[in-house]
């Protein structure tokens, strides 16, 4: 299965710890699937490092040097900056299919099944179900689709401001043409739907696949305390038995990764 692959995207060191940890996830449940994280040139070299340690490929997607037609693009919409590295994920072509994901997602069991699936295939957003949440998405790579992508976004920008809307307006047929593209909510579960239909949750919520951190506050925001397994504060929305897991995830399989990183570093 070398020609697909799990792209994730990450422009800062605190994504790149998000990255870690969904790949570090897909790992220990066993992917057979290449793992892919785009980088932003402010990840800083020892992130990059672990990142290395987890993912088969890093490859810095820098758009303002790049000198393209995203490049051109961006300095026509400025306010698009993350939204045009993300599309680059389009021109991964030595990959015939992948599964795209947020780096704040994090996976709790295989998901390997999603390449069956054909592109655009994407769950359900839960604030507005007849759009697609664009945080988990299988697509196919082509040089052909990003051109495309990145006319549409420069001539029409984004509704909402990011990717999600940029890919729904392009994709525009998705609620309607294809039963198949939608994905189960089970692989983008959020905590904004878990609060909105909790007696769905208790019904569903055990068959959950991926756990998609939407919103502002993030995991790697809150301060974990490794001793008592807990974290500290409020965990205003967000299910903290989730959060629970992602910062097992982080202690018990990246923490040691940037331990090794750190001390292979010389001291200036
Ligand atoms: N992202 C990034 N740097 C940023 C913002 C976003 O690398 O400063 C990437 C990252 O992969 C992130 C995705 O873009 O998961 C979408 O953003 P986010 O998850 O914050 O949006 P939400 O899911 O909360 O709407
Ligand atoms: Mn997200």
């Amino acid at each position: 299965m070398a020609g697909q692959a799990f792209v994730t995207l990450a422009t800062n060191n605190n994504y790149a710890k998000g990255a870690m940890v969904l790949g570090k996830s897909l790992r220990n449940h066993k992917t057979s699937r290449k793992l892919v994280a785009l980088i932003g040139p402010r990840v800083a070299e020892t992130s990059r490092a672990v990142l290395r340690k987890i993912y088969d490929e890093v490859q810095l997607v820098d758009v303002l040097d790049s000198g393209d037609m995203a490049h051109l693009a961006m300095m026509k919409r400025p306010d698009l900056g993350v939204t045009f590295t993300k599309l680059h994920c389009w021109t991964l072509t030595h990959y015939s299919k992948c599964v795209f994901m947020d780096a704040d997602t994090m996976v709790v069991s295989n998901i390997d099944e999603l390449f069956a699936r054909e592109e655009l295939s994407a769950a359900p957003d839960p604030g507005w179900p007849d759009c697609f949440n664009s945080g988990v998405f299988v697509f196919q790579p082509s040089y052909e689709t990003y051109r495309k992508l990145l006319t549409a976004c420069m001539e029409q920008g984004s509704f909402d401001g990011g990717d999600q809307g940029v890919l729904n307006s392009f994709f525009s047929d998705w609620a309607t043409a294809d039963i198949s593209r939608h994905l189960p909510f089970i692989y983008n579960l959020s905590s904004i739907a878990i609060y909105t239909y909790l007696p769905a949750f208790k019904q569903y919520g055990h068959n959950a696949k991926v756990v998609h951190f939407l919103g502002k506050l993030k995991p790697w925001d809150y301060v974990y305390d490794a001793t008592s397994k807990s974290v500290k504060g409020q965990t205003s929305g967000m299910q903290p038995n989730y959060l629970l897991q992602w910062w097992d995830v982080f202690s018990s399989s990246v923490v040691p990764l940037m331990k090794e990183e750190y001390s292979e570093q010389p001291f200036y």
